[in-house]
């Protein structure tokens, strides 16, 4: 399919609003993406057709959704090439998601005096699940720098590499800065040392194709409502033997073979660790989304994206007074920047009245700010529906509260 940027912005409603009597340019995927009309149609029909609780029922509807439930599975499976469907389970999102790996991997295999590396630039979802097991298993958390750039210092990250380290912890994109991190070198050194390996992907897997066979990762996950579908719902990819391994993170419903007072047996994966009600409706919508990008094509989505990307440096760089943060050339998704010294808040609810959705604040990466000693930062993210035209527009509200500030 070719790339029509006008008809992909008709498949998401939400899109066509006016908000202060503006036009909305909605310019805040990172924190969560808008939905296309097949995904929120799909919702809809799910609701008025055929919605039952999975697992557990002989009638129709509850076979229908069930089937459902698990196409999606397996629609996620190939999204990300993993080997089964096995091996992917279904999560509140990406922070439950390394709540249950921290937990759960956390009891299989680390000890008091064990390391756990995380990132500077981490999010707190991939920073404080970390923490809580190392203060369970009095385990020590260590911490890749980044330099000025806001890339992973690799050299560094090889020096605290060492036997003790049992889990590396990182973001494939950090959400702060936009920095496209090199995971496949971050899997493998770790890999030397028989550690683990979790990718935070909740700010790539919309942006980037990813293989995790060909990455090799042991873990990978993201959330539904940065990619296009609902929230509530996420993945969490695991590999089979690992996940084998691993106790339960959850107990309850679904995911117990039997429940005896004497002994209870636990489900085979994947649903070991979905216990109770999940959100199959979510389930499904990612599932929907997935189609629905997989039908434009990720790598027509990545080309337009790194254009609009290029772009937008390019012309938010051309405002006087205006720095970026992060400024690898590897990035996607966002751009971090101060404007003279305006507040972001300031800048973020007088460029709202304009119409223009961006985020600030510290973007849930204290850390990270902290390195560059500032607040936070304003942060316009980008996604495949986004158009040069209200890239140009951001610019002239940032112009325009500059003048304001009388700057
Ligand atoms: N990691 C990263 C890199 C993120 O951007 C986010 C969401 N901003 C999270 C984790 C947490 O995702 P969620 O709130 O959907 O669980």
């Amino acid at each position: 399919m070719t790339f029509d940027i006008q008809k992909i912005r008709t498949d998401f409603p939400i899109l066509s609003k006016k908000v202060y009597g503006k036009q909305l340019i909605y310019l805040d995927n990172g924190a969560t993406t808008q939905k296309p009309q097949k995904v929120i149609d799909r919702i809809s029909r799910i609701y008025s057709q055929t919605n039952s609780n999975i697992h557990r029922g002989v009638h129709f509807l509850s076979e229908k959704t069930t089937s459902d439930y698990e196409n999606a599975r397996n629609t996620v499976k190939k999204f990300i090439n993993a080997k089964s469907e096995k091996e992917i389970i279904f999560t509140k999102g990406t922070t439950d998601a390394i709540n249950l790996v921290a937990f759960s991997l956390g009891e299989y295999c680390v000890n008091e005096g064990d390391e756990i590396i995380v990132s500077q630039s981490e999010h707190h979802s991939n920073i404080v699940p970390w923490q809580l097991l190392c203060e369970r298993k009095k385990a020590k958390l260590k911490v890749i720098p980044i330099n000025e750039k806001g890339e992973l210092i690799i050299e560094e990250y090889k020096k605290l590499l060492n036997e003790k380290t049992k889990i590396v912890s990182v973001a494939h994109v950090s959400n702060s800065l936009g920095i496209v991190h090199d995971i496949k070198t971050v899997t493998d050194e770790a890999h030397k040392y028989n550690a683990y390996v979790l990718i935070d992907a909740a700010q790539s897997v919309q942006h980037i194709k990813t293989d995790v066979q060909k990455l090799d990762c042991d873990f990978y996950t993201f959330s539904g409502h940065k990619i296009y579908a609902e929230t509530g719902i996420g993945v969490l990819y695991g590999k089979e033997k690992i996940l084998e391994k691993m106790p339960p993170y959850q107990g309850g419903g679904d995911m117990i073979k039997s429940v005896s007072f004497e002994k209870t047996t636990y489900a085979e994966l994947p649903l070991k660790f979905e216990a109770g009600t999940s959100n199959y409706v979510g389930a499904i919508s990612i599932a929907t989304a997935m189609d629905y990008i997989t039908e434009i094509g990720l790598e027509n989505i990545a080309k337009y994206e790194a254009e609009l990307l290029e772009y937008a440096t390019q012309k938010l760089s051309s405002v006087n007074g205006l720095k970026i943060y992060g400024t690898s050339k590897n990035k996607a998704g966002a751009i971090s920047f101060l404007l003279n010294d305006i507040h972001p808040y300031d800048a973020g609810m007088i460029l709202d009245k304009l119409g223009i959705a961006i985020r600030t604040g510290t973007h849930c990466a204290e850390p990270t700010m902290k390195f560059f000693s500032i607040q936070g930062t304003a942060r316009a993210s980008f996604a495949f529906y986004n158009t040069k035209e209200e890239i140009d527009t951001l610019y002239k509200g940032l112009l325009r509260v500059q003048k304001m500030f009388g700057k």
